[in-house]
């Protein structure tokens, strides 16, 4: 007996457990007809921009890129993924586009050298830029003045917001653009509207206003990303067709206005990533604890963290060794770590939340699904934990595309220090 999950799975039991079996647990398993298939259900925008922070390996990059996708970076180290995956600085429409509120000194560099678009959080980073490379491309990220966001960790614009440039300093930010001849290239919101249609309508209006209202004259609009996947079988998808209509309407009046043609592009992560990753862990303990049963696996929120961080729910599936039915109890699960949030059921207020799941022992496999967003990219090395390896399967292929790091690798950081004396 397997899951009560009525979402199609990924991949086979077995496939996961041979897996298992040659890497090791935990372990990402990501599928790339998944990758491909979640961007073509976007085709219909000019540009979709992989948000990569939300899985950020280069191997999956270069999925992505091959598919037609061009990137996002936030950092130095994600501007230089972007590079080893084969996205080009310098071409038209351009591959990376640097988007933060904060220009690192690293960064900086890097922006002047390469030339790669920024699209700025921040007034202070278009005078950083403009000082160092007048005339180089930005766009302006706009916090429109109101948010969205499944907590409030995610909440991506509004006063209590820290992204983007507040809607009524856009003379200011202006005003800087000009004084160092900066090229804009567009307006850019990132809100995150999931599958709220009537929510997403407000930022299309408030693109369109903040444009006009700009005065300026823009060769593009990006929509951002905060498209939601059902991390629950009873959630719904979003529609791809609707949230492409709602922009398209918004591009339209902004054409008539311009009397130009006006680039649309939506930058999204999880939409893309979600759905194409699992992480597969083992069974490692089982224990009753009062009214608590728990399910202790290897894996803790060094490696997945959406659960601890903002009570994220997973679908979880036990893999049983034997192939036994098994009966079913509510079970806690949870991770190795020292630290009494490690636990991968619970709330957004950070109560216990037991699920019903097929009673475990040690040696199963037990699958969180829907894991190939800000999983594998949010991981840390708390408790002196490595990085799990990260697998591809494409096609019939099945390829490591990050080794699992080893206690050695992560003490070399450390005992580099001594042999330098
Ligand atoms: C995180 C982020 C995204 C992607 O968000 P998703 O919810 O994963 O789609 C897109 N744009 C910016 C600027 C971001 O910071």
């Amino acid at each position: 007996m397997a899951v009560p999950s009525e979402k199609a799975p990924l991949f086979t039991p077995a496939t996961l457990r041979q897996i298992a079996e040659q890497f090791g647990t935990p372990v990402y398993v990501y599928d790339a007809d998944t990758l491909r298939a979640q961007l073509e259900k976007l085709k219909r925008f000019d540009h979709v921009r992989f948000a990569q922070k939300a899985c950020s390996n280069v191997h999956v990059l270069r999925v992505l890129r091959e598919a037609g996708a061009l990137v996002d970076c936030v950092s130095l180290g994600e501007l230089e993924r972007a590079v080893r995956a084969g996205f080009e600085p310098g071409q038209d429409p351009a591959q990376i586009v640097y988007t933060a509120d904060v220009l690192t000194k690293d960064a900086l560099d890097r922006l002047v050298e390469t030339k790669v678009p920024m699209n700025a959080g921040s007034i202070d980073m278009l005078a950083q830029l403009g000082t160092r490379s007048p005339g180089h491309a930005v766009w302006l990220r706009m916090n429109p003045g109101f948010g969205s966001g499944h907590s409030k960790k995610t909440n991506t614009g509004g006063e209590s917001s820290k992204h983007g440039i507040w809607h009524e300093q856009l003379p200011d930010a202006l005003r800087v653009v000009d004084h160092f001849g900066l090229d804009l290239v567009g307006f850019h919101m990132h809100i995150g509207s999931g599958a709220d249609m009537t929510h997403l309508e407000r930022v299309c209006d408030a693109m369109v206003n903040m444009v006009v209202d700009s005065g300026r004259d823009v060769r593009a609009i990006s929509g951002g990303g905060g498209l939601s996947i059902p991390y629950r079988s009873h959630e719904s998808n979003i529609d791809p067709q609707a949230y492409f209509e709602r922009w398209h309407a918004a591009r339209q009046r902004l054409e008539v206005y311009l009397e130009h043609p006006v680039s649309l592009e939506l930058e999204p992560g999880r939409y893309l990533a979600g759905p194409a990753g699992v992480l597969v862990t083992e069974v490692r303990a089982t224990k009753s604890m009062g009214g608590n049963h728990f399910t202790l696996v290897d894996a803790g929120f060094n490696d997945l963290m959406r659960a601890s961080m903002y009570g994220a729910y997973h679908e979880i599936t036990l893999l049983p060794q034997d192939g036994a039915p098994r009966a079913t109890r509510p079970t806690v699960v949870a991770g190795p770590l020292c630290e009494s949030g490690d636990v991968f059921t619970q709330t957004s207020s950070s109560e216990l939340d037991p699920r019903p799941l097929p009673e475990a022992e040690v040696g199963d496999l037990l699958v969180f699904h829907d894991a190939g967003a800000y999983g594998a990219s949010m991981s840390s090395n708390y408790n002196s934990r490595p990085l799990v390896p990260e697998v591809l399967i494409d096609g019939g292929k099945v390829q490591l595309i990050r080794r699992r790091q080893t206690i050695a690798d992560l003490l070399q950081l450390e005992l580099d220090i001594d042999q330098r004396g």
